[in-house]
């Protein structure tokens, strides 16, 4: 099923597919990765540390809402962060990959519709946010992700041109972490080189 799920998302090859694996099962990841998935992302650390011992060779990258006083087990556990959205947790992760001789390569979470009720640097605040990261020197900045409002997926196609703008504006950065499910083929058309999915490949979360 999931090997046949994956064939038929038809991700073009200059996309990157990160697995969201957060409620799987070590089984169903490690029969994913089998199937060809070869980067994965949970959303909660201590998740994240139970099942990350049990699974076959795979990158894995932190994509959930990221407490500071996580950061260490984090950076330990992670190939890559892309949710920075403050300064604070920026200072930290750089702190404690300090301590493990790690540089961990991270993506700026933006809040792309300014909501209220979501996480990331609002879009006109992103460059004022790179150059306050630009003396940490264990941290890098790869790109941006962001996690578009709700809507039917032709709606969030303005946004995702947003996105692309800001990126090309910064330049300079590799990845542009942007399209679910629901919107990945948006996504993608609009310049998403990176994207996240979870039930189109494992079904239904329960
Ligand atoms: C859950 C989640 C996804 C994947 O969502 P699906 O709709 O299941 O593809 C992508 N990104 C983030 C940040 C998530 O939390």
């Amino acid at each position: 099923m999931i090997k046949e799920n994956l064939g038929n998302m038809n991700i073009p090859s200059h996309v990157k597919l990160i697995a969201v694996t957060k409620t799987r099962t070590v089984e169903e990841i490690n029969e994913a990765i089998r199937a060809g998935v070869n980067c994965i992302g949970e959303n909660r650390v201590k998740e994240a540390e139970e099942k990350f011992n049990l699974l076959l060779k795979v990158e894995k990258h932190m994509i959930g809402s990221l407490q500071t006083n996580k950061v260490k087990l984090a950076v330990e556990l992670f190939d890559m962060i892309q949710s920075v959205d403050s300064l604070k947790l920026a200072k930290e992760i750089d702190k404690r990959c300090a301590a493990i001789h790690k540089v961990m390569p991270v993506l700026i979470e933006v809040n792309i519709g300014n909501e209220k009720n979501k996480h990331g640097i609002n879009p006109e605040d992103v460059k004022n946010f790179l150059l306050e990261l630009s003396s940490l020197k264990h941290i890098s900045v790869q790109g941006l992700m962001c996690v578009a409002p709700m809507l039917e997926p032709e709606q969030v196609r303005p946004y995702f041109k947003k996105m692309k703008q800001l990126f090309d504006s910064i330049g300079n950065l590799k990845w542009l972490s942007m399209g679910m499910s629901n919107d990945y083929k948006i996504a993608i058309e609009e310049g998403s080189n990176m994207v996240r999915i979870g039930t189109l490949l494992f079904g239904k979360r329960e």
